[in-house]
């Protein structure tokens, strides 16, 4: 396969030779937004491969470039230099197989229930009127809307419209769901119950999810995969581990973020990011 710039490493540590194909790769990535000298350079030297089915959190100070490496996954933009690429194949636009969840839901039509917001992704996929609606109410009964089907958009709260989001999303069948903050403007009681939902949802689909988060222990909790990144521009500063998830679906989920091993690596992470603010960068696994 093609490459420029430095092999990418995965987020286990392992890099090169004998090893599944990652899902997506980054490689060598720089995005500079404008030209000349009030040009912003927002991603620099950035380079990850994401292995299939992995539930990796992007964590880092406000600006420092999360969004625009989602957006390059998404096919949003086009990176400055280097190249982005799914299943080998490099990714030039957005598609159906990569499916972004915002914070807001704004790409929900309030004109439409929450059924036929589910429906459109399945007539998108060619499936007939009648199947379509069939289809939406088992993606709402996967993310807990059973019954809500005819409610129209503006009748749902904040964490109603971040499920329906999902639902919508699940039902294109994306192989990677792209999530900007998705729980960033939900309160702290339902922020914690979507974020098992999150968990069982990834589960279910066999799905990989790349979610960008402020939360610590958010990234802790539901992540395989945690990278953190540096002040603009943005680069990796760490990646780490993590299987608290999967104690979660084990049903275990009320003693997780009690356990003294979840303090702990909620702390380290803390202290990574403290210290890639004031400039003094951890070193990256391996190292
Ligand atoms: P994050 O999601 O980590 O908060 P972003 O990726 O949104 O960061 O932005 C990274 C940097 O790039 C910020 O300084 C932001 O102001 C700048 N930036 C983002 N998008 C644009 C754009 N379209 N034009 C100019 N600057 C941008
Ligand atoms: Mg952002």
């Amino acid at each position: 396969m093609q490459q420029s710039g430095p092999e990418p490493v995965r987020p286990d540590g392992t890099g090169g030779g004998g090893l599944p194909e990652p899902l997506i790769e980054l490689s060598d990535v720089t995005v500079r937004y404008g030209a000349g000298p009030g040009s912003v350079l927002a991603v620099d030297k950035f380079s990850l491969a994401i292995p299939q089915r992995c539930f990796l959190s992007i964590i880092g100070p406000s600006g420092c470039g999360k969004s625009s490496v989602l957006n390059l996954i998404a096919g949003y933009h086009k990176p400055s230099s280097g190249t982005v690429r799914m299943n080998g194949t490099e990714i030039v636009g957005p598609g159906p197989e990569r499916m972004v969840v915002h914070q807001q839901s704004t790409a929900l039509l309030p004109w439409f229930s929450a059924a036929r917001n589910v429906a459109l992704a399945l007539t998108a996929r060619g499936q007939p009127k009648a199947a379509a609606r069939e289809g939406a109410r088992h993606y709402l009964n996967m993310v807990g809307l059973a019954g809500f089907d005819d409610h129209p958009i503006y009748q749902l709260s904040g964490g109603m419209r971040q499920r329906l989001a999902l639902a919508r999303a699940l039902a294109t069948e994306a192989k990677v769901i792209l999530l900007d903050e998705p729980l960033g403007a939900i309160d702290a009681l339902q922020r914690a119950v979507l974020q098992d939902l999150l968990i069982r949802l990834w589960d279910e689909t066999h799905t990989c999810f790349v979610m960008i988060t402020h939360s610590v222990e958010e990234a802790v909790y539901v992540s395989t995969d945690v990278i953190s990144m540096s002040a603009r521009p943005g680069r990796i500063i760490r990646q780490q581990k993590f299987d608290f998830n999967r104690s979660a679906l084990a049903g275990a989920d009320s003693h997780v973020r009690a356990s003294p091993e979840f303090a702990e690596a909620e702390e380290e992470l803390y202290e990574t990011l403290t210290a890639a603010s004031s400039g003094k960068t951890a070193p990256s696994e391996g190292d």
